[in-house]
């Protein structure tokens, strides 16, 4: 392994199950190379589940299929319904029964390629298909690539809301190559960024400071920076918190207030969008209640509005996203742990009533008007 390689690998540290995220840009073989080594060397056979769209659209996505298949034995592709569309338990219940009908056993495993609904899918495929079988990711979207990918946190939708059924199953291996943002949609890119800058806010602030200075376009290198930074973050907060029962929850900032205005845009608004709508407002939220300075949240409207992310949830704080607050799923009976960013790279909890969130951020949107 060359420098280069070194410098962009981050050790998921979790005793018997940590694990390596690569990231770069890699070629099929270099990727296949990576997923081959991390698996089971006795491995039976590995399926691909592959995001249609990113089958049909990424020639580097089809050559790491022919890649793998040159490595390891029994490898068959499945393509999956795109995006969200693959992130319930019926597509689950097909991909399980394709898997027993092309006979993989328990010494096989799962590689999922695409973008966090792909990863989500393939590694809640991969927790439950015969009580549990191995599997490595290659995402595909930047989102996935900083965050979804990572962590083990695995799962589906319920009609009653997103990712109500999962289970944590943490990979083999996650390897993120740069190569295939070349096909990804440019909104979606730019969406994958508020992570980056989620990630600058809570622990990392010279991935402000470099986001501030580089704009939306970002070259191939700055692109492996920023990616190898978060995931830093990321890989960190799981370490020291797998289950979520505590720290964890750092990376929630930004959210409670950006899920209820996703669920509330019927998720017209993309994850991204609406995490960047959530961070301006837990930033005027911590300005009210004296945590952080006014300017914390002037820089995150003046640094996401030149990504191209939006910032004016006041406009779209209406009463259905105010009802969302009161049903966050991390809610703890009466209260939600909200997360509040002092100054940048630093965050404090702060137990708030859903009503009382709401109702400030109502009236800020009602003096906005
Ligand atoms: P996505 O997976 O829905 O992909 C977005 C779109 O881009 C889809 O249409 C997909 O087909 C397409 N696409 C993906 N990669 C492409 C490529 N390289 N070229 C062309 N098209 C491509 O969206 P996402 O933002 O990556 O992920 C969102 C999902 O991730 C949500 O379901 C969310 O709940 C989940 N998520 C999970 C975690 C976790 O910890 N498990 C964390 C964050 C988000």
């Amino acid at each position: 392994m060359n420098a280069d390689d070194m410098k962009n690998r981050v050790r998921v540290e979790l005793g018997a199950r940590s694990y390596d995220v690569s990231i770069g840009a890699l070629s099929p073989d270099a990727i296949a190379d990576k997923l081959a080594a991390a698996l089971d060397p006795k491995t039976t056979g590995v399926a691909v589940l592959v995001d249609a769209n990113v089958a049909e659209k990424s020639a580097r996505a089809r050559d790491l299929v022919t890649a793998l298949a040159a490595r390891l034995p029994h490898v068959e592709r499945l393509d999956l319904r795109p995006g969200e569309a693959c992130k319930n338990l019926t597509e689950i219940e097909k991909s399980c029964e394709w898997l027993a009908a092309h006979a993989y056993d328990r010494r096989a495993a799962i590689v999922g390629i695409g973008g966090g609904a792909a990863t989500d899918h393939a590694g809640f495929a991969a927790a439950v298909y015969l009580r549990g079988v191995p599997f490595a990711l290659v995402p595909t979207t930047l989102l996935a690539m900083v965050d979804a990918s990572v962590g083990g946190k695995t799962g589906v939708d319920l009609g009653a809301g997103k990712n109500l059924v999962g289970a944590f199953h943490q990979p083999r291996a996650v390897v993120a190559d740069v190569g295939f943002l070349e096909t990804l949609p440019e909104r979606e890119r730019v969406a994958g960024l508020a992570e980056v800058v989620k990630c600058g806010f809570i622990a990392d602030a010279g991935l402000l400071d470099l986001l501030e200075q580089s704009g939306p376009a970002l070259t191939v290198a700055q692109h492996e920076e920023i990616i190898t930074r978060a995931v830093n973050v990321k890989a960190d907060v799981v370490a020291s918190d797998e289950n979520e029962s505590g720290r964890r929850a750092i990376l929630n900032f930004g959210h409670t207030v950006g899920h209820a205005l996703e669920a509330a845009s019927g998720y017209g608004l993309l994850h991204g969008e609406a995490v960047a709508l959530g961070m301006v407002a837990a930033l005027d939220l911590g300005t009210a209640l004296a945590v952080g300075p006014p300017a914390l949240a002037a820089r995150a409207r003046n640094l996401l509005a030149r990504l191209g992310l939006p910032i004016d949830y006041e406009r779209r704080f209406d009463a259905q996203a105010q009802a969302g607050i009161t049903v966050d799923k991390k809610r703890r009976g009466s209260t939600i742990r909200f997360v509040l960013v002092p100054t940048p790279g630093e965050t404090q909890f702060m137990e708030l009533s859903p009503a009382d969130i709401a109702s400030h951020l109502a009236g800020r949107a009602a003096a906005k008007a």
